[in-house]
Order: structure tokens, then C-alpha cells, then sequence
């Protein structure tokens, strides 16, 4: 899939497709992966995506988003109780399999996951 300007996200934050809400804040909403990848599978997505479609797309005046949505994930981590540790992923552009073209980290765990991804 290519880059577009809007995505099924937009929807999520509009409430015109429901999600599982775990967080939400001024900045960003936290809900669960519709196909879980793991016991625990949470997206964290800006709530204006601002021309991040992709991490790649960042510049300097994305910063302290970035690193609010890092300082999310791990919250949500403890919040779901992911005690023994959990991953945290952002998936770029083509090589990367991102297929939602808003950026959105992955919080994964529950299980015991392996190293090298696939
Ligand atoms: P990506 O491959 O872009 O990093 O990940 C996109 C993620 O969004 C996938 O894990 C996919 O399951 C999830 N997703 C796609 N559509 C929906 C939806 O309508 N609702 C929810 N909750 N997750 C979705």
C-alpha cells in the first residue's frame, strides 16, 4: 500500500470504526491491534498525525511527540502488565511492512518473543 493522506486510523480517532481504547491523552490514543501478534498487541498513534504518515517523515518539530508516544508505549507496557519485558516496533515504508500509512508503534508482549525478526 502506498503513503495516502488519510487511513483507517483516522477512522479510530474519529470513532467511526470502534476500537479498544487502553489510553488516551491530549497528544496520542493507545488501542488494540485488530489481528494480535501476541497475547498483548497495543498500537499507539498520534491523535494529529501532522505529516507523519511514516517515522521516516519526522523532522526537528516532531521531537517531543516522539518522544511522548515512546513514553506512552512503555506506560501502556506496565499498564498491561508486561512485567518480564516487551517490544516496541515501528514499521517504515515498504521494507519495513508498514501498511497504515500514520505513524504507530507496536507494543508487543505476553509471551516469550524471538530474535531476529522475521
Ligand atoms: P503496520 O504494518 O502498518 O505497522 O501495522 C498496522 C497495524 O494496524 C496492523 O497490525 C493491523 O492489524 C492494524 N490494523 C489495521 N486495521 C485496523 C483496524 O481497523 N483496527 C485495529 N484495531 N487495528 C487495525
Amino acid at each position: 500500500m502506498e503513503p495516502s493522506e488519510t487511513t483507517i486510523f483516522d477512522k479510530i480517532l474519529s470513532k467511526e470504526i470502534p476500537s479498544d481504547v487502553v489510553y488516551e491523552d491530549e497528544l496520542c490514543l493507545a488501542f488494540r491491534d485488530i489481528a494480535p501478534q501476541a497475547p498483548v498487541h497495543v498500537l499507539v498513534i498520534p491523535k494529529r498525525k501532522d505529516g507523519l504518515s511514516q517515522l521516516s517523515k519526522a523532522d526537528a518539530r516532531h521531537k517531543e511527540l516522539l518522544g511522548h508516544l515512546l513514553f506512552v508505549a512503555q506506560h501502556v507496557a506496565k499498564s498491561e502488565g508486561l512485567a518480564e519485558g516487551f517490544r516496541i516496533v515501528i514499521n517504515d515504508g515498504k521494507h519495513g511492512c508498514q501498511a497504515v500509512y500514520h505513524l504507530h508503534l507496536h507494543v508487543l508482549g505476553g509471551r516469550q518473543l524471538t530474535w531476529p525478526p522475521g
